[in-house]
């Protein structure tokens, strides 16, 4: 058998192929990204690009050396010159940190919004919706700790599901406040599950020494069993005065928006550079255990990895669960639309011409053009095929005469256009076609 792609990573294809689903369909993932732009961009955000791999020290200082991440999942690169390694990025936050706090962008207006997308690595048992290379769409705003900002962010990530025409998608919304307070939250937990060590299981019992937040965020049946039966008390409880002033402002802005969120207290965040407001973003055709995407504030993160204190906030979207939401709801994706005109030759004297004017035609649109001569009737199916608005078929009358004879194949009318107009004919078409979609 020939050569197969590796466990967990998907081909992204183009429309038509045989074996194609919405997740894996190129077209659909252009749309996610575009719509994700679009709203982005609308909102002040610049693009940013940061490299695939990154120091090893950064991903464990950026996502926590206690997270299953870094303990299990990482896709660590080693070459011949033997450096010490570097890891597939698992995440986008601590790399546009690193290059935040690298290149000085302090000095740019503040507070600064970034955004970006691409495929991101982890090494994870492989299921619906979980792969080992996906791709997220990721937004980050640093330098500012105003609550504002987080509900904006909030905000952004709502309009990008509802511009994609997704409605089942709920928010769950929590803070995990300031490091007091879970210092404060922890020590209560350490307490409780430390009367129950026996029945937490082996990851949960080395969660207890080191975060015991992450217990209530384990996929172990018999921990969340553990979890009800003590009736938990939630983060929420342990906000200090100003976590809980600047959570309440957040929900206010919320509210005021409409943005429909839940409360959860099981939105916990262990590590100790996040503060405060945390979130996911679920949907009910993607399964109760897998978000759509989630964020939180990191005020501590920049300290962490050695630079300066900024505060800042960020969240992500799974694109391939977005397109696995959409499937579910069925929502209908634009197509790309076919060409504004296929030209062909029906002899190969004439093969130059038809592919010069497709040339020249490209600037008002897309324009294909056949390679060899072609009788009439193939040329015509063939424009069928590729969903050409028009096609024409020169010959060396026309080529002689300096006109195209263009038929249109929705309605099968066709027009003599002299080669002089074919921009103008093309704009026309285009501006139909506009109208029509
Ligand atoms: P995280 O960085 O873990 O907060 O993840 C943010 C989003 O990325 C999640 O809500 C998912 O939509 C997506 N995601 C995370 N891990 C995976 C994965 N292994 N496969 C597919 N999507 C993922």
């Amino acid at each position: 058998m020939a050569v197969q792609r590796p466990k967990g990573t998907q081909d992204h294809l183009p429309d038509g192929s045989p074996k194609l689903s919405r997740d894996s369909q190129a077209s659909a993932f252009a749309h996610v990204q575009d719509t994700a732009r679009r709203v982005l961009e609308r909102s002040g955000a610049q693009f940013i690009a940061t490299p695939l791999f990154e120091e090893a020290e950064l991903v464990k200082r950026g996502v926590g050396g206690s997270t299953d991440i870094v303990r299990k999942e990482m896709f660590t690169v080693y070459y011949f010159g033997d450096h010490g390694g570097y890891v597939l990025r698992p995440e986008g936050t601590a790399g546009i940190v690193r290059a935040y706090l690298q290149n000085g962008l302090k000095q740019l207006p503040s507070p600064l919004k970034l955004w970006t997308h691409g495929p991101m690595f982890r090494a994870e048992n492989v299921q619906k919706g979980r792969l080992r290379q996906f791709h997220q769409v990721d937004y980050e705003v640093l330098g500012s700790t105003d609550a504002l900002v987080d509900a904006e962010a909030i905000w952004l990530m709502w309009e990008v599901v509802r511009e994609l025409g997704l409605t089942g998608v709920r928010v769950k919304l929590g803070s995990i406040g300031d490091p007091a307070d879970r210092e404060a939250y922890n020590a209560y937990l350490r307490d409780l599950f430390g009367t129950h060590v026996d029945r937490l299981s082996d990851d949960s019992r080395d969660r207890l020494e080191r975060n015991p937040m992450r217990i209530l965020d384990s996929k172990s049946a018999g921990d969340q069993a553990l979890i009800q039966e003590l009736g938990v008390r939630p983060m929420l409880d342990f906000l200090g005065e100003e976590a809980r002033a600047h959570f309440g402002v957040v929900q206010g802005y919320l509210t005021a928006w409409d943005i429909p969120f839940d409360l959860d207290p099981s939105i916990v965040r262990g590590l100790d550079y996040y503060r405060r407001t945390a979130w996911e973003l679920h949907h009910e055709g993607v399964g109760a255990k897998s978000a759509l995407g989630g964020g939180g504030r990191y005020d501590g993160l920049a300290a962490q990895l050695g630079g300066p204190e900024v505060p800042g906030i960020g969240w992500a979207f799974g694109i391939e669960r977005l397109l696995l939401a959409l499937e579910a709801e069925g929502v209908a994706l634009p197509q790309m639309p076919g060409p504004l005109l296929y030209l062909a030759a029906m002899d190969e004297e004439n093969v130059g011409l038809a592919a010069r004017l497709a040339l020249e035609g490209r600037s008002r649109g897309r324009v294909e053009f056949a390679y060899r001569a072609m009788k009439p009737g193939n040329a015509f199916r063939e424009a069928d095929r590729r969903r050409a608005l028009s096609a024409a078929v020169i010959g060396s009358d026309e080529a002689a005469r300096g006109v195209l004879n263009i038929k249109t194949l929705g309605t099968g009318e066709a027009r003599e256009v002299p080669l002089s107009e074919l921009t103008t004919f093309l704009d026309d078409l285009s501006r139909q076609a506009g109208e029509q979609a």
